[in-house]
């Protein structure tokens, strides 16, 4: 669906490799919503050097200007403080839609997931756009089936102190779909299983976040209930490929976007202690209520249909953060260096 301007002769390809000899891909109009934030900041960097032009729409409610400030005087880069929950208007290409309070700490009570995505399907209805929803494996709730397939229609409390989130991402899929099928919006859909990296929110309760911000402060590592809950961590740069991948290709999805790699808590606390701090304690506290006991996505769909899968493992990705964190926290004062 990307536009393309013959400039004759030698063949120039964009990441997707499909576009014919002597054709080359146009700048795209881009929306990325929570593009202030962990994962869209990283996204918004990779189309901006792409050659396309981006708008963020950011609330800045867990988002942070830092994360997007190195593309400001760039004309091809703008910044809007937006609510998604109110309407917006805008002549665009495509529409990253992430914007969403991505933690336990921030979700309760917040209609962006289900009034703003309506707003964001109803902007790309408007103007023809293509529509990524960024969801969740949070949809298949704490899982009768182990390891998640796409069709797995999930185990979700509708009632639940998580459901807010829950139920959000999957009525944000319903619309999603709903507007694909009723009023012909081309869409795709993510479900992103837990990622981690730089420009992660520090404080939001995220275990990977936590546990490393812990280590560096020389805090205890917090592992709630027995430690024994498993969790799959991905790379940021993974998702962002997959993410990209899933928006060029022709496949509406849901497809899961997660690296397979399976962890307890405890071996989550085990490698933060190898890469941070070997002396790091761990201490028990209670776990939250509803806490899916093991997540770990089947990734054959995307390895098939989008030619993905993720190339850096846990071990590898961890010290990639780790040197971004130290710096936040401490500022350029190295206090607490191991
Ligand atoms: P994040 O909190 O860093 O980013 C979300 C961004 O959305 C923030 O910049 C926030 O300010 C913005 N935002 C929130 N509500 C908004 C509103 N009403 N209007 C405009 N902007 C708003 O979180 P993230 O980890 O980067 O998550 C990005 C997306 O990926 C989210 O949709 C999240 O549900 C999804 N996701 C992330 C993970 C993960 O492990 N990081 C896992 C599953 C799904
Ligand atoms: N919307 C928006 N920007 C647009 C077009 C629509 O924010 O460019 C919002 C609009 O305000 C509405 C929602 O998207 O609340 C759904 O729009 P749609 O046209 O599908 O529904 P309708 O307005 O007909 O109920
Ligand atoms: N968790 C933990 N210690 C923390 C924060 C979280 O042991 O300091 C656990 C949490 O109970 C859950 C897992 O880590 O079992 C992943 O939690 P997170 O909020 O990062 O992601 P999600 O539950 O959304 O997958």
């Amino acid at each position: 669906r990307a536009v393309y301007e013959n400039r004759g002769g030698f063949g120039l390809v964009n990441s997707g490799g499909k576009i014919p000899l002597g054709l080359k891909r146009k700048g795209l109009r881009i929306v990325v919503t929570g593009g202030a934030g962990f994962v869209g900041s990283h996204l918004v960097d990779r189309l901006i050097n792409r050659g396309d032009s981006v708008i963020v729409v950011d609330n800045f409610f867990t988002g942070r200007k830092e994360n997007v400030m190195h593309h400001f005087g760039n004309p091809r880069f703008e910044l809007i403080r937006h609510d998604v929950v109110e309407p917006l208007l805008l002549e665009v290409d495509q529409i990253y839609h992430l914007a969403c309070p991505a933690s336990p700490v921030h979700y309760k009570f917040n209609p962006t997931n289900v009034v703003g995505t309506l707003n964001m399907l109803g902007l790309a209805k408007r103007v023809g756009a293509r529509f990524l929803l960024t969801s969740t494996s949070e949809v298949y709730g704490d899982p009768l089936q182990h390891p998640q397939v796409e069709t797995y229609w999930g185990n979700v409390n509708p009632i639940g102190v998580r459901s807010c989130y829950d139920e959000g991402k999957r009525t944000a899929e319903t619309l999603t779909m709903d507007y694909h099928r009723g009023a012909g919006v081309e869409v795709r859909i993510a479900r992103i299983f837990n990622t981690y990296g730089p420009r992660m929110c520090i404080d939001d309760g995220r275990v990977v976040s936590n546990f490393v911000a812990q280590a560096l402060r020389k805090e205890p590592l917090t592992v709630y209930g027995d430690g024994k809950q498993t969790r799959s961590f991905q790379y940021v740069s993974d998702l962002v490929e997959g993410l990209m991948r899933l928006m060029e290709g022709e496949h509406v999805g849901p497809f899961n976007l997660g690296n397979p790699g399976e962890f307890t808590m405890m071996e989550l606390a085990q490698v933060v202690q190898e890469t941070i701090d070997s002396n790091a304690k761990i201490e028990f506290r209670p776990n939250t209520e509803d806490d899916p006991h093991k997540r770990k996505p089947d990734i054959s769909k995307a390895k098939e249909l989008l030619g993905w899968e993720p190339q850096i493992p846990l071990r590898k990705g961890l010290p990639l953060m780790v040197s971004d964190f130290r710096q936040r926290i401490f500022g350029d004062h190295k206090e607490g260096s191991s």
